[in-house]
């Protein structure tokens, strides 16, 4: 099992594996009955989740919604640290997450846009270094696994910062590993050698422990929040959330 949701997920995009995958998820969750975890996301139950990744991490898929470790942790941080559910807010969700996607839509607060430049899951087709909306624009932004594919992350995180209203706040996370800087070569193209440098065939670049700093140079306040580090350990258990997760919480500068 793990070996075959390494392969799958290492040779087809993540958001189009998530088209395909409901059926066979859903089917699947009937072996993973139970109560031992929940999905704080959809509200359902099971024995565990399902093993995720390249390097296949056991309990991190829910087969109901998709959502992973760390949107279960987003999801607890905007209940708990923000006023996502209660604010009269205007919303660009770019690359939405399709864990996201529905429920989102359906909170009667929120004008809810999403926007990619291909997934087939987005309204608006749009390419992250040239948001097609005006200035002040929104109450919030979600970008998250966008910036470690992007040529230019500093001019994406303008974009954003530009599109934010003056009291808007927005969450961009990425993959981020711990070094003490982000290594970066726009010379390597390769798909195989990218996988080496960075981590996946299609990331050009791998962010160190200078993620805020770097994405800050764009104008944005980026702070780390360490939230999961709040949490009770049972919460953290019943949620299957990840432990070393810094959430990005940005301001506009
Ligand atoms: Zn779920």
């Amino acid at each position: 099992m793990k070996s075959i949701i390494s392969f799958v997920i290492r040779y087809i995009p993540r958001k189009y594996l998530q088209l395909v995958s409901h059926f066979f998820l859903r089917v699947l969750a009937i072996f993973y009955k139970g109560h031992d975890v929940m999905c704080n996301v959809c509200d359902h139950q099971f024995r565990k989740f399902l093993p995720y990744g390249r390097k296949a991490r056991e309990n991190a898929l829910c087969p109901n919604c998709l959502a992973l470790e760390r949107h279960r942790l987003m999801w607890l941080f905007l209940q708990e640290k923000t006023n996502f559910f209660n604010g009269k807010l205007k919303v660009l969700h770019i690359a939405p997450e399709l864990c996201f996607i529905d429920r989102m839509d359906s909170l009667p607060n929120l004008e809810y846009i999403t926007g990619d430049i291909e997934s087939p899951l987005a309204k608006v087709k749009m390419d992250v270094h040239q948001i097609p909306f005006e200035d002040n624009s929104f109450d919030v932004v979600f970008c998250n696994h966008v910036m470690e594919h992007v040529d230019d992350d500093i001019l994406a995180c303008k974009e954003i910062n530009r599109v934010l209203k003056n009291d808007g706040w927005g969450i961009i996370q990425s993959p981020v590993y711990d070094l003490e800087n982000t290594i970066e070569d726009k010379s390597i193209t390769d798909p195989a050698e990218r996988e080496r440098m960075f981590g996946q065939r299609d990331h050009v670049r791998k962010y160190g422990n200078d993620y805020a700093k770097r994405l800050s140079k764009s104008g944005l306040n980026v702070k780390e929040d360490r939230f999961v580090k709040t949490l009770e350990e049972t919460k953290i258990q019943k949620h299957a959330l990840p432990v070393n997760e810094i959430i990005f919480y940005c301001t506009k500068g």
